[in-house]
């Protein structure tokens, strides 16, 4: 028993440590965007992530072009904001009170902002669905329902999970030019509507397509600004365990996941980002961060 507790300590630490340096490199991405005037404060006092919440009024003040520590100074005792004071802490009188700023009110504001459309793709089994629910109660994320022509499983919602069509109807999308893409696998046809995408963009939010391969280099064609995430396994051993923990499996069907598998593995590098998936949360995080950063 007493053998145990260094470990997890230590395993423990190595999470806290994975954690703070992922919470630097947004800190330090978001400061070169202020640097660069594509972020304002109202953007940072919005921000949802912790990392933005902890950082120091000050430092993000001064991190704004013609904004120096005199000025600093002067626009923080104007708002009442003590010189400690972080991002996270600021109440809405404060907020109202830089709004009167006219030196940072520089920057577009978040409607006038298109969101980041993110393809992410990936071998099955990897971990993409569970990602995805991760992202669901995020309210800077839509995540897109596609159409497919397969049988809906069990606990699969119409209109949720996916629009279960028929032949016709599959075709009917494709002939009025409905798909932003849309690709054959296992049997099976299935697609991205392209209005919802497009009027979700438009809003400021950031578009998740959980799609196939063929789909990606689709979107790659069509909406070339778009970020293409690709979510690998920690070791292809890993993911060989994943795939055949499902005991229902014939050896066939076993097999062909896999060959499948290693097929998508072998399309990672076209991908603008490789993420492994190690840690949910550690995913999701990274995601939101880089649509944030790219978003036009
Ligand atoms: P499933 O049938 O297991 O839900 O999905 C099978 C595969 O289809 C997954 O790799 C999933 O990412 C992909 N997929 C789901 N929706 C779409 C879509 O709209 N377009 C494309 N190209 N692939 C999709």
């Amino acid at each position: 028993m007493s053998s145990n507790p260094p470990k997890l300590s230590l395993d423990q630490l190595k999470a806290a440590g994975r954690k703070a340096v992922l919470a630097r490199g947004e800190r330090a991405q978001f400061k070169a965007l202020l640097r660069n005037g594509e972020r304002d404060i109202f953007d940072a006092i919005a921000d949802p992530r912790d990392s933005i919440a902890r950082l120091k009024v000050v430092e993000v003040l001064e991190a704004i072009p013609g904004v120096g520590v005199t000025k600093v100074k002067a626009i923080m005792e104007r708002a009442d904001i003590s010189l400690t004071r972080r991002i996270g802490g600021i109440g809405s009188k404060q907020t109202l009170a830089l709004r009167n700023e006219k030196i940072l009110n520089r920057v577009n504001s978040k409607a006038e902002k298109q969101g980041t459309l993110i393809v992410m793709s990936g071998p099955g089994g990897v971990g993409k669905s569970t990602i995805t629910s991760e992202l669901r109660s995020n309210s800077h994320i839509w995540i897109s329902i596609s159409a497919t022509t397969r049988e809906p499983r069990p606990g699969e919602t119409n209109g949720v999970d996916y629009y279960f069509l028929n032949d016709a109807e599959f075709d009917e999308m494709i002939n009025r030019g409905d798909f932003l893409e849309w690709a054959q696998f296992a049997g099976a046809r299935y697609g991205t509507p392209k209005k919802p995408v497009k009027d979700a963009l438009e809003i400021g939010k950031h578009v998740l397509l959980e799609i196939e391969i063929a789909g990606a280099r689709q979107i790659r064609k069509v909406a070339p600004e778009a970020m293409l995430v690709f979510i690998a396994p920690p070791s292809w051993e890993e993911l060989v365990s994943r795939l055949t923990a499902r005991g229902t499996d014939s050896p066939e069907r076993r097999a062909a996941r896999l060959a499948l598998a290693q097929e998508e593995m072998a399309a990672a590098s076209e991908f603008d980002e490789i993420i492994v998936n190690t840690e949910v949360h550690e995913v999701a995080a990274v995601l939101l961060s880089l649509a944030s950063s790219r978003q036009l």
